[in-house]
């Protein structure tokens, strides 16, 4: 096919691709190739990426080496080079192939947002570049992550941010789906390094992906699933490593009979998550006090030093007195720990940590009792042998808390039980 042929804009597709798929100039070359086939196929090609690699936090962390607290808007002056060095260099990869293309910022392509720096939210996103451009028959590649705000000022859209600015442009150009392409075959039950009898998931529906988005076993970022949701674009998360179908989500969802719910099984026994998914070597942070001084100082202290955005699980309790609780990662608490025991040896009364936790998220498939899942779950772990632990439901999402690691075994059997392939 030549490689002069119009794509027909009519038929455009945006592409996301995360930054370990784009992590270095070999896998971009990669990448190139494979949008330059996607485009003879006869699409309008858009294709959003983020960062390479760990480019965003190595540009945070260089922040943080200037500034302890960066001011937010040079923040996002800084944040939104990563993003900008792909999209140049991707095109440059397509220029090499012979596939006409051009890379724009999220500004450049009027992703208007408010003016929330480093979490700001789109409101409007006009892409009228972004139209000349593929009627013009060229590949359009679109720094993601990052807009424009109302006050003219660079914007980021927060940690992961890339998948919004792909759903929003697709939802601007009509696109016929929005494909967020990974280094797994689709929305997993489980990472199947970990359990090899790990299944993907064909199709889900807006509201089972937000329950995984909103856990943290998404593979696709909750705003952006929101935004696909209110504007009926319809998603597809697959491999950027081979064209398999993936997970197809919209509307429909098609829950096929061996997904959740529709699981054959008695009602005391009817809990079937979605997904698993263990994280390891957490840290578990509480606060608790009834004094009011203190709960002020202790929520600056924690806000000021912690992004949010790494939480595995926060809980809550807060009345006359204040308690509240989160599990992160250890490295990211660290410096909040720091802070809040200052110059002495010991914890303040009413702070506590513990480390070394591993944790396994199930989520999806809200029961009607959390009581009734902790019975049957009890019974499962007990057969099972498990270690001590802890259950915590939150939301759509139930946590298994261990004071220690766990063996695969264990997962894998937890994984077999709760999530069986019909
Ligand atoms: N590069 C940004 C981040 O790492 C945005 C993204 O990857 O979607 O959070
Ligand atoms: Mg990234």
């Amino acid at each position: 096919m030549s490689n002069h042929r119009q794509p027909d804009p009519s038929g455009v597709i945006v592409r996301k691709y995360g930054g370990s798929s784009l992590a270095s100039v070999p896998r971009i070359r990669e990448v190139a190739r494979n949008i330059k086939l996607a485009r003879e196929r006869g699409h309008g090609v858009v294709v959003v990426v983020s960062a390479m690699g760990t480019t965003t936090d190595e540009l945070a962390a260089l922040a943080r080496s200037a500034h302890p607290a960066p001011p937010r808007r040079e923040l996002d002056m800084l944040l939104s080079v990563g993003e900008r060095i792909t999209m140049s260099l991707l095109s440059m990869a397509l220029a090499d192939l012979d596939c006409p293309a051009i890379s724009f910022t999220g500004s450049q392509c009027g992703i208007v947002t408010d003016t929330s720096h480093t979490d700001a939210r789109i409101l409007e996103v006009k892409g009228d570049r972004v139209r000349e451009a593929l009627a013009g028959g060229a590949v359009v590649v679109v720094a993601g992550f990052q807009g424009v705000s109302r006050k003219r000022e660079i914007t980021t859209l927060g940690r992961g941010g890339s998948d919004t600015t792909a759903v929003a442009l697709a939802a601007t150009l009509g696109a016929v789906r929005c494909e967020i392409l990974k280094d797994v075959d689709g929305v997993m039950t489980a990472d199947p390094s970990l359990v090899p009898e790990a299944w993907r998931h064909e199709q889900l529906d807006y509201s089972q992906m937000r329950q995984l988005a909103e856990s943290g076993c998404g593979v696709v970022h909750v705003r952006a699933v929101e935004y696909a949701e209110r504007h009926g674009v319809r998603l597809v998360v697959r491999s950027s490593f081979h064209d398999g179908d993936g997970t197809a989500i919209d509307e429909h969802g098609a829950p096929s009979p061996r997904t959740a719910a529709e699981a054959p099984c008695d009602r005391h026994n009817r809990y079937r998550p979605l997904v698993m998914h263990l994280r390891r070597g957490l840290t578990r942070l509480r606060i608790a006090t009834t004094d009011p001084d203190q709960a002020d100082i202790w929520r600056g202290i924690i806000l000021r030093n912690w992004d949010p955005a790494g939480a595995v699980a926060e809980w809550l309790d807060s009345g006359r007195d204040l308690r509240w609780e989160v599990m992160a990662d250890a490295a990211d608490l660290a410096p909040v720990w720091e802070r809040l025991v200052g110059d002495g040896e010991e914890s303040p009364d009413g702070c506590a940590r513990t480390e070394g936790l591993t944790c396994v998220s199930l989520a999806g498939g809200r029961p009607d009792s959390w009581l009734e899942v902790e019975r049957h779950l009890a019974g499962v772990l007990e057969e099972l042998s498990a270690p001590a632990r802890r259950l915590r439901a939150d939301g759509n999402a139930l946590r298994i808390i261990f004071r220690q690691a766990i063996p695969d075994r264990l997962a894998q059997e937890l994984h077999h039980r709760l999530i069986p392939k019909a």
